[in-house]
């Protein structure tokens, strides 16, 4: 059988409901999803990837999402891809602003390895405002983010204060 397989990459530093949105809907959609938490060199981290990991371990486990895997790598996507012989990568399109850098991640990705696909799904209207960096602001500021995040992510909020 051809299962297909795709990779959510992405900080998810935290994860929002919106990477959640994605993550549902993708479950449905392909055979099996791995939520790839990735170091992006151009965001100041606030959780550790390990932390990160640990959150979307949580968050899929309490959803019975049973389709869904978590990994990380420290290293480029296309190696990642190349290593584990997939070439579908899941992204979000929120607004507009997200198109001019998706636009280069796709074709450089398939510079690199041009058997790369990317699938852009977007979330419910409710979630194309939302972004990591928005609730990491409202948290440094001591704000409430419990309409932004899942649960679990809530939990890790408070432990880091
Ligand atoms: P990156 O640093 O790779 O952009 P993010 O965690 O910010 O990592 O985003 C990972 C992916 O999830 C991106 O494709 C982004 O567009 C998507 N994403 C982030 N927030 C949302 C949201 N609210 N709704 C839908 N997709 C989202």
């Amino acid at each position: 059988m051809n299962t297909k397989t795709i990779i959510y990459p992405g900080s998810f530093d935290p994860p929002t409901n919106g990477h959640l949105d994605l993550i549902v809907r993708a479950s449905k959609i392909f055979d099996k999803v791995i939520v790839l938490v990735v170091q992006n060199i151009n965001k100041k981290p606030f959780f550790s990837i390990d932390e990160r990991v640990e959150m979307l371990k949580l968050i899929i486990k309490n959803r019975k999402l049973k389709n869904v895997f978590v990994d990380q790598y420290r290293g480029l996507l296309v190696d990642y891809l190349k290593e584990k012989k997939i070439n579908l990568i899941l992204r979000g399109l929120r607004a507009v602003s997200d198109f001019d850098y998706e636009f280069q991640m796709v074709l450089t990705n398939r510079k690199m390895y041009p058997k790369t696909e990317i699938i852009y799904l977007m979330p419910d209207y409710k979630w194309v405002y939302l972004s990591s960096s928005l609730v990491k602001e409202i948290v440094m500021y001591k704000g409430d983010v419990s309409k932004f995040v899942p649960k679990e992510v809530l939990k890790f909020i408070k432990n880091k204060y």
